[in-house]
């Protein structure tokens, strides 16, 4: 009997032992799973931020590459407009826009009222133009933004290459080309007119007496009255004439497309545009002429060098028959 209840004892001990044990045990696998669980979702949520990270690195990266060719684009020339039209093809892939243009004339902003301004900003406060767009969503805006910069980036460099061109064929005191590039352009104009058949004209422009306004006023005067003439020579002449710094002060035009009857007009024109104006320099009043002489292709000659020596033996003529005047090679 007793040894029947020792043994019910040792059973019941033994289960509430194993009972003990197991619950234990499935505590533990359920905490386990808990945490697994909780695991789970936390890696569903690092899933999701990395998903989203992605994307805004695969947009980054659209961007970028969308920048870089369109600086690549833009960087190819070194002319203006072109620069403008291969950034506005380049705008119309990557953004839904209208029309697109190019304004470098704040007074021309009126006509485009409807339009989006973006001011293209170099330093110092100097504003190298406008683009104006057309039909923009506003969340295109900073995009458009981003890719105008691409477009200045483009445009200083073309602007750049304009200013070191200028200064390179400019004569610094008279503001016309200097003789090399006057020479480079006579020679193709000259082939131009041969190749078409039409006529043209060459002046050598000389200033009389201009060693006594130097003796009598000094140099700095002189060069006054040089960049004056000059001027003067400008405004009287046509867009497509071109004029040149032949020498100290010795002036020399090309008049394109003109035979010796409209040629004797223009150098007319010129003779007196100068004759009755008066140069002022510092606190004088001047009164100064010019002698022309002039040559014409192909009635004189047909080769450039000739043209240039009978304009000015024309012109020691008009020197020698007593100045402000115009005298042709016969
Ligand atoms: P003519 O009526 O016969 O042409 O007489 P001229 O005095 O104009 O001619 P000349 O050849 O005797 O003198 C030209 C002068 O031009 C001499 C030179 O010192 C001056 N000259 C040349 N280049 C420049 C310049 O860039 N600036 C100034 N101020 N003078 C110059
Ligand atoms: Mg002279
Ligand atoms: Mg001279």
């Amino acid at each position: 009997m007793f040894s029947i209840a020792l043994l019910l004892i040792i059973t019941l001990a033994l289960g509430l032992f194993w009972r003990a044990i197991f619950s234990a045990r499935l505590k533990r696998q359920k905490d386990d799973r808990t945490c697994l669980l909780k695991e789970l979702s936390r890696l569903g949520q690092l899933k999701e931020e990395l998903n989203s990270e992605n994307s805004l690195l695969n947009n980054k990266f659209d961007d970028t590459l969308t920048l870089y060719e369109m600086t690549k684009d833009v960087c190819k020339s070194l002319d203006e407009g072109k620069v403008f039209s291969i950034f506005s093809k380049n705008l119309k892939k990557h953004i839904g826009v209208g029309d697109c243009r190019y304004i470098k004339d704040s007074a021309d902003l009126i006509k485009y009222e409807n339009y989006t301004i973006f001011p293209l900003n170099l330093e110092e406060n100097q504003v190298a133009g406008y683009l104006a767009v057309d039909r923009i969503l506003d969340a295109d805006k900073e995009k458009f933004g981003i890719l105008a910069q691409q477009f200045l980036i483009g445009l200083r460099r073309a602007l750049f290459y304009q200013k070191v061109q200028g200064l390179t064929i400019t004569d610094m005191l008279t503001n016309v080309y200097c003789r090399r590039y006057f020479l480079e352009r006579f020679n193709e104009e000259l082939r131009r007119s041969k190749k078409n058949k039409l006529s043209l004209s060459f002046l050598m422009i000389d200033i009389d007496n201009f060693k006594q306004f130097n003796d009598r006023y000094g140099h700095l005067v002189g060069d006054a009255i040089l960049r004056q003439v000059s001027k003067t020579i400008r405004e009287a002449v046509r867009q497509i004439d071109f004029i040149g710094r032949y020498g100290g002060e010795e002036i020399s035009v090309v008049l394109a497309e003109t035979g010796r009857e409209q040629a004797n007009f223009a150098a007319e024109r010129i003779r007196q545009a100068i004759a009755l104006g008066v140069i002022k320099v510092y606190d004088e009043e001047l009164k100064v002429t010019v002698s022309i002489g002039v040559s014409t292709f192909p009635d004189n000659t047909t080769n450039m060098q000739n043209l240039i020596e009978m304009a000015d033996q024309a012109l020691y003529l008009a020197k020698e028959t007593g100045k402000n005047k115009v005298c042709f090679s016969p």
